[in-house]
């Protein structure tokens, strides 16, 4: 663990090296890769050390003009809309095999890039980016319309068809995932893409590039632009021929997006932003159950996750244990290099996310939270956080509730269910919940009074291909994974998914409406 030898800190002096070679760092325009306009590059780092990983093409406006043109040719005059949707099908399970056959390269890109661990990559995110590829190819002939009898006897039907061009802009928590989840839905209906990656981490999404047209997908049906946010960004999201926007990521610039579309071409708008999600363990739980769902549900992916569960609530009953418990998990955590197996958490993604965190540490300290662990950096080189737990934290606290995307637990008690209900409802947010209990009427209560996309009872992270995930209130606007069928009733879901992640709990059922 993090603290357990000075080896283990030593050992972050001297990075792994990433076990693949980088192909593929130009813009991806028209089923090729390009220069940008200006000739400018720049530069992506490796958090464990702060040094250049290497110099990508660095897309603007002039660039998304490109792009956009490309896409728009490729919807309005290529195969892609009008092909057998069967066909499309085909494709795109072609291209799901071949992600599959690169999924360690495209893991260790990821890795490399944004310093999640490896094997998490491996395991877990790159097997579920070809399943969402698989799933929604699986939908591409199954989207169909109605047939209505009408008042005045007229035969009529409703058609589903592609939006268009789609603009998409995807954050570095998870970025092939990301990169993922906006594409497949958008191509399995017909749709062609620009799809913009963050500054962070472009790398995994530029050999997904050259894969979509190795699997057959025509030029200029996806394309991929790196670049900044205020510039590459932002023109995607003024552009007047693009049809849709879809964009994961902050919340301040959820409403840049919407406000772009507003004085633009009033191009459709999915919005996926930030969280602030409770946990909540109830009276009666199993506390060494409640503390390790609850340490998986914040320090996933260094507490880097919208839906990170970052208010755990605690019932006063359980409080004082779990607090010995979840400090004694935080001590056990496995901090270190993200290519050395078994590693649990690597650095954050970068100086800017790093200083950010530490910043909310030293807030939570000084409104007076108290620290029981962790609380500052780990090692000399790089963006390590030891994992950190705060107990007695209070609702005006800036830690409890404001987004800190940090390994920062946060943990406050609570007496009554109504009186939790309210708390976690007091708050901009409403991603996603957490609940942890085998009480079937604590269950009800919770999962219908908890104002949140999403309710995970004794189970967190659940990003199942076939669940639409999105946010209630500042959280966002439509649904992930279902952004392009827009007339069904996928389009809008609470889910409300039981008992997955504990042995002996009940199995409930998804609602949607
Ligand atoms: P961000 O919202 O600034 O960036 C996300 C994406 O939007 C990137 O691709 C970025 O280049 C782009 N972007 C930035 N400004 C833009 C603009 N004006 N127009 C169009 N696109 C723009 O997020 P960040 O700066 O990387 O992180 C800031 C905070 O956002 C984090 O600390 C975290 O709280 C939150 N965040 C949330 C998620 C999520 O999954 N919901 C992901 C990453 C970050």
């Amino acid at each position: 663990s993090y603290g357990a030898t000075a080896a283990a800190e030593k050992e972050l002096e001297n990075p792994l090296k990433p076990p693949v070679e980088i192909k593929y760092t130009k813009l991806f325009i028209d089923g090729e890769f390009v220069d940008s306009i200006s000739g400018k590059t720049f530069a992506t780092y490796d958090p464990r050390t702060d040094e250049v990983i290497t110099h990508v093409s660095e897309g603007d406006s002039a660039d998304i003009d490109i792009a956009v043109k490309a896409a728009r040719i490729a919807f309005d005059e290529g195969p892609w809309p009008k092909m057998p949707a069967y066909q499309r099908a085909q494709i795109l399970n072609r291209y799901a095999d071949l992600l599959e056959k690169h999924s360690q390269e495209l893991a260790a890109l990821d890795a490399w890039d944004s310093g999640k661990p490896y094997e998490q990559a491996l395991n877990a995110e790159i097997p579920s980016v070809v399943r969402n590829f698989r799933y929604f190819a699986g939908w591409a002939d199954k989207i169909h319309g109605r047939t209505i009898p009408t008042e005045s006897g007229h035969f009529a039907y409703t058609l589903h068809e592609p939006v268009g061009v789609c603009g998409q802009i995807i954050p570095w928590n998870f970025p092939l995932l990301m990169a993922a989840w906006k594409l497949a839905p958008a191509l399995a209906c017909g749709n062609t893409v620009v799809l913009k990656t963050a500054e962070q981490t472009p790398l995994s999404a530029l050999l997904a590039g050259a894969l979509a047209i190795e699997a057959g997908i025509p030029p200029g049906v996806v394309n991929i632009v790196s670049g900044y946010g205020e510039t590459a960004g932002a023109a995607l999201s003024y552009h007047m021929d693009v049809d849709k926007v879809a964009f994961t990521g902050s919340t301040e610039v959820g409403k840049k997006i919407l406000e772009a579309a507003g004085k633009s071409n009033l191009k459709k708008v999915t919005l996926e932003l930030g969280g602030k999600s409770p946990f909540i363990v109830c009276d009666g739980a199993d506390v060494d159950q409640a503390v390790e769902l609850s340490h998986f549900a914040l320090f996933f992916n260094q507490g880097q996750c919208c839906c990170a569960g970052s208010r755990t609530y605690v019932h006063e009953n359980v409080y004082d244990e779990f607090l010995e418990k979840a400090k004694e998990r935080a001590l056990k955590r496995v901090v270190g290099d993200p290519f050395r197996s078994g590693v649990e958490q690597g650095p954050q993604v970068d100086r800017e996310q790093f200083n950010k965190v530490l910043g909310y540490i030293k807030s939570g300290q000084e409104q007076g939270a108290r620290l029981i662990t962790g609380g500052s950096k780990l090692g000399s080189r790089g963006f390590y956080i030891k994992p950190t737990v705060f107990a007695d934290v209070e609702d005006h606290h800036d830690i409890f509730n404001e987004e800190i995307f940090g390994p920062v637990q946060s943990v406050s008690k609570f007496s009554s269910l109504d009186e939790v209900i309210k708390r976690a409802n007091r708050n901009a947010y409403g991603l996603a919940a957490g609940i942890f209990t085998k009480n079937i009427d604590q269950i009800n209560t919770l999962s219908r009074g908890l104002r949140a996309g999403s309710v995970w009872v004794n189970t967190y992270d659940v990003f199942d291909a076939t669940l639409p995930f999105g946010g209630y209130k500042q959280s966002g606007l439509g649904r992930e994974k279902a952004q392009t069928f827009e007339s069904t009733n996928m389009a809008l879901g609470k889910l409300n998914i039981n008992g997955v992640g504990v042995p002996g709990s009940v199995i409930g059922a998804m609602r949607t409406w």
